[in-house]
């Protein structure tokens, strides 16, 4: 059986993974790296770690002793590197996605009401975590960087591109196209980078790499890196690879994860949906020059709310714990918690909401705490998926989900009931993996059809709404006038 291997370069760790033909993960590999914080709100990855941390754990699996047909990648989105082409040498630490510092240089581009022309152009928001302006402060910020970038001495590009470059020995300078609908620089109708973005942004385009096909060549590996003789086929940034892997190839199809924040993602299909809620519009994938599109919504505290329990309240030792605690009453008193740690993401967009509690009563407990807190998780997720369904016109049949928190059952039946429709846990939650393993076996022809790849994809649990309509809908009343309370807080008085 043709076996596959997935390149998994996410924000904390790299890892590799082989699959084989039917999609079960055979071999797995991780290693963390470094987390560099040079200043509040900067967050750095340094690109020769990421590369050495990725380049170990595929030697690892490799090393195992699995035949394997292609490598498909992965990767944490708008992150950047930038790199002198000669050398292949970064001439900066990595920005990554989480990094503000070009926050004050997004508000200025909306000041100078470039907001529509980039929404427009590229189902974005004007914000700091896409790549655009980080490759400007590189460029801007590194000694003589601007001149050597304009005489075309420098690559820039996401984490799929460093990789690419780095695995066929600086051959390949390329993108896919799920990776460049994040970087505020692609126009997301046509599919090439913009002219005038480029220049709204100061980014010379010949810096920028080629946009490929997610499912195709991408070259291959350089002998000396003791990979063997292997086709990079599939690129796709990590949540588009977890749409993929699970399986959400038909528009209508929705995916959530439930990370430390959430993110919810439906598939388009061939057109791309302006959001009235303002949800974001990107790539789902090119195939064969084709693109499908996906809206897209995040949370950003979601599993990170279970943690604070755990770590600022102390009422869990562990996140699992949580399920105990809250089942052990048998729903929240009344209370509300609004996880608005750092401000709202959409549909609100509200820099200055703040976490808040509401409800509390002298019967309150741990128990109803811990209870609010999932629900609290659900009901913004709640939120995203009407934001979406808004948008598409049209509901899902069904949300499938992953991520850590997805094992959590009394979580997913809380959404099941909220959302009033039913909820799907695939068998293999490595999704992001998954997806990436798809991307490249398809242009492998390890897998011919979209059918084929439906077929691996199997339910492992099946919650269904158990909560009357009525009642979800006064749940959902409820939870919007706690979200209310928690609005604007931040701002000053
Ligand atoms: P990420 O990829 O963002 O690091 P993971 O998918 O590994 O996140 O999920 C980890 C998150 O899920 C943590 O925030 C953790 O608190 C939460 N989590 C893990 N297990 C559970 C559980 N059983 N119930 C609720 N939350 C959980």
């Amino acid at each position: 059986m043709p076996h596959l291997l997935a390149l998994d370069q996410g924000t904390t760790s790299s890892r590799a993974i082989v699959f084989d033909g039917s999609g079960s993960a055979q071999e797995i590999a991780q290693r963390e790296f470094t987390q560099h914080f040079p200043r509040p709100g900067w967050v750095e990855h340094d690109p020769a770690e990421i590369w050495d941390s990725q380049l170990a754990t595929a030697r690892d699996v490799l090393g195992r002793g699995a035949a394997v047909e292609a490598i498909g990648i992965t990767n944490q989105r708008e992150t950047v590197v930038v790199w002198d082409r000669a050398t292949g040498t970064p001439v900066h630490n990595a920005i990554v996605w989480q990094d503000r510092r070009t926050s004050a240089r997004c508000d200025a581009l909306r000041r100078d009401g470039a907001a529509d022309l980039i929404s427009r152009k590229t189902g974005l928001e004007v914000d700091a975590y896409f790549s655009g302006t980080k490759i400007e402060w590189i460029l801007d910020n590194v000694n003589g960087a601007r001149p050597r970038a304009e005489r075309g001495e420098l690559c820039a590009g996401t984490i799929d591109s460093w990789l690419v470059w780095n695995l066929t020995g600086g051959a390949v300078h390329a993108t896919d196209a799920s990776n460049a609908s994040r970087t505020m620089l692609l126009d997301i109708h046509s599919g090439e980078w913009d002219p005038e973005l480029c220049d709204l942004l100061r980014v010379p385009i010949g810096i920028l790499p080629e946009v490929r096909d997610s499912s195709g060549s991408f070259g291959r590996t350089d002998a000396s890196l003791g990979l063997g003789d292997l086709e990079i086929l599939g690129v796709l940034g990590d949540q588009q690879a977890a749409l993929a892997g699970q399986a959400c190839l038909e528009p209508g199809m929705a995916k959530n994860t439930y990370g430390t924040g959430c993110f919810m993602l439906m598939n388009t299909g061939p057109e791309a949906r302006c959001s009235s809620n303002r949800l974001l519009t990107t790539i789902a994938w090119r195939l064969g020059g084709r693109i499908d599109y996906a809206l897209e919504g995040s949370v950003f505290i979601g599993g990170a709310a279970v943690q604070w329990l755990r770590d600022g309240l102390g009422i869990i030792e562990n996140a699992p714990q949580i399920e105990a605690l809250a089942s052990s009453v048998d729903d929240s008193g009344g209370v509300h918690v609004v996880p608005a740690f750092v401000g709202l993401g959409a549909p609100y967009w509200d820099q200055d909401a703040r976490g808040t509690i509401v409800g509390i009563t002298r019967g309150t407990s741990a128990a109803h705490i811990a209870r609010a807190t999932l629900e609290g998780i659900a009901h913004q997720v709640c939120d995203l998926h009407e934001a979406m369904t808004n948008d598409a016109g049209s509901a899902t049949s069904e949300l499938r989900v992953d991520g850590g928190a997805s094992a959590n059952d009394l979580l997913m039946q809380m959404q099941a009931d909220l959302l009033q429709a039913p909820l799907v846990r695939p068998r293999v939650t490595e999704t992001t993996a998954l997806g990436a393993a798809f991307a490249a076996g398809m242009a492998a022809g390890v897998w011919e059809s979209n059918a084929e790849v439906e077929a691996i994809w199997a339910a492992d649990a099946r919650f269904e709404p158990r909560m009357s309509a009525d009642d979800a809908r006064a749940a959902r009343a409820s939870w919007k006038r706690a979200v209310e309370r928690s609005r604007g807080w931040a701002v000053e008085s």
